[in-house]
This record gives C-alpha cells, sequence and structure tokens, in this order.
C-alpha cells in the first residue's frame, strides 16, 4: 500500500464530515466515516453504502462512533454529554458502540473510533476502574470480529492516555491521532504528543487549530491546514519517524460552510501532497 494515502472525514448524515460524493470529486481514496444514524445502520444501508464507495473507488480506513445528545459546545458541556463516559448514558452507549462496530463490520472495515470521553486523571478513583472496564468489554467485542479500537486523542494529556491504555491492557486498542484536539482542549503540545505515544499510534487526522488564552478552560481555535500552531511539515516528519505510515485523513469541521469545507479541504490535500513530496515518503 502506498504511504500516506490521502483521505478525509466524511458523513452520510451524522457527524461533521464532508458528503460521500464531494470527498469523490476531492478525488481522495481513503475516508474516516461517520457513522450513520442509528435507523441507517441495516444491512441494507451497508450494501448501499458499499456499492456507492466501490463506484467512486474509496475504502473506509475507519468507522466513528458517536451517540445523539453528545455536544461540543465548550469543554464543559463536551465532559457532560460527549463519549462513553457521562454515567447516565454510559450503558445504553456501550451497547449502542458495540452495534455500531458491528455495523463496521458490515462495511469490511476493521477500525472503529471513538471519543471515550474524558477519563478521569486519577487511577484510584471508583469511576476511572468502571471505564478501565468498559473499554476492556469493547475491546472483547471488538476483537472477536477482528477489530481495533481507535481512541481519539483530544481530552488526555499524552501521559494519562498511555497509562489508561496500559491499564486496559487489550491487544487490540490504538490511538487516532489529532494533533489539534490536543491543542483545541489544551492538553499538550501535539509534536511532543506523538512522539510519546509512537506505535500506539495507528490512524491520525490531520487538523489545525490554535490555542486558546485560557488551554484547557475555553477552546482553541479550528482553522484550515497549515495555518494553526501544529507544523504540519513537522507533524508529518514526526509521523516518519514514529513508523506511521497509513493514511492521512483531513478534518475540517465546518459542515455549516460545506462551500468553504471543500475549498479548505482542497487546499490542506495540495499541501499534504506537496509535503509528502519534499519529504519523500
Ligand atoms: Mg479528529
Amino acid at each position: 500500500m502506498e504511504t500516506w494515502p490521502l483521505g478525509v472525514f466524511a458523513s452520510i448524515d451524522a457527524g461533521l464530515g464532508v458528503r460521500l460524493e464531494v470527498a469523490h470529486a476531492l478525488g481522495v481514496k481513503t475516508i474516516h466515516l461517520h457513522t450513520p444514524q442509528q435507523e441507517s445502520r441495516t444491512e441494507g444501508q451497508a450494501r448501499e453504502f458499499l456499492a456507492q464507495l466501490q463506484d467512486s473507488g474509496m475504502t473506509i480506513t475507519c468507522v466513528f462512533g458517536g451517540f445523539e445528545g453528545e455536544s461540543y459546545a465548550d469543554i464543559p458541556t463536551v465532559k457532560k454529554t460527549v463519549g462513553l463516559v457521562p454515567a447516565a448514558t454510559r450503558n445504553a452507549r456501550l451497547a449502542e458502540m458495540k452495534e455500531i462496530a458491528d455495523f463496521a463490520r458490515r462495511l469490511a472495515v476493521n477500525v472503529v473510533g471513538l471519543h471515550i470521553g474524558f477519563v478521569p486523571h486519577d487511577r484510584d478513583d471508583a469511576d476511572y476502574r468502571a471505564i478501565v472496564a468498559l473499554a476492556q468489554d469493547l475491546c472483547a467485542h471488538a476483537i472477536a470480529q477482528d477489530q481495533a479500537i481507535h481512541l481519539e486523542t483530544g481530552q488526555e494529556p499524552a501521559d494519562i492516555l498511555l497509562q489508561f491504555l496500559d491499564d486496559v491492557d487489550r491487544g487490540n486498542l490504538f490511538i487516532n491521532f489529532d494533533p489539534a484536539n490536543m491543542i483545541l482542549y489544551g492538553v499538550g503540545e501535539p509534536i511532543e504528543a506523538l512522539e510519546k505515544l509512537g506505535s500506539r499510534v495507528r490512524s491520525v487526522h490531520c487538523k489545525d487549530a490554535t490555542w486558546s488564552d485560557a488551554p484547557g478552560v475555553s477552546w482553541g481555535t479550528e482553522v484550515p491546514l497549515g495555518e494553526g500552531a501544529v507544523g504540519m511539515e513537522t507533524y508529518l516528519r514526526t509521523l516518519q519517524k514514529i513508523g506511521y505510515s497509513g493514511p492521512l485523513t483531513i478534518e475540517r469541521e465546518i459542515p455549516q460552510e460545506p462551500a468553504r469545507q471543500k475549498t479548505e479541504i482542497a487546499a490542506a490535500l495540495d499541501l499534504l501532497q506537496s509535503l509528502k513530496t519534499k519529504i519523500e515518503t
């Protein structure tokens, strides 16, 4: 397989990605797909999506989970609403996440990604142990159908994420690294984090952001690729250094402005292509 095939984050009827036809028009061959809504996750729909993808020559390299009721309005709201962690929805979402993995299986996809939510930072916290057990439960469901689980970075500093992976201790649990999230959530310098996470990183997002005035308290700002604080050339060189050769999946989370989203992703594809050439992968 080609080193660093370019891709985009795509959506069908939920999530912040571009539509499949836009992904196709942009000429990419790989996509991360935000899971469609529950009513669309049927056997028949899976066949239809697969046919559509085959026609356009695109491969899904990861299906991302997401849930009704999640809100990224601000950091405290993310804490309360996102992922498997919030107690009120924990069991129902774990069951739904398994069902999303089953849907990914129908799409012949062996990587399932998600924001697990804000993992408590204290290992002695009873809730921490409960989240470890929940992650083990999800990993067991996935391994039985030959799938890996990729946790999206963002809410945890790299050290805490590594500790969590070690505590879950499952061979099919890895990381989807999103450098912009490290900045948006204010949890650490992305390049330093990437070096620490190293071989645990098995998929990546290419997204950029600028720091907030109060990192960790208020959001940073997501910006077009190359215009933020990540440093795309250093990012790619670090990916090379840690031995990552998989897809580079662009995210630009402005679905409310589809024309601008498409233009900026096209520019991001040009940027990544020129860096790939420069770095000589
Ligand atoms: Mg991301």
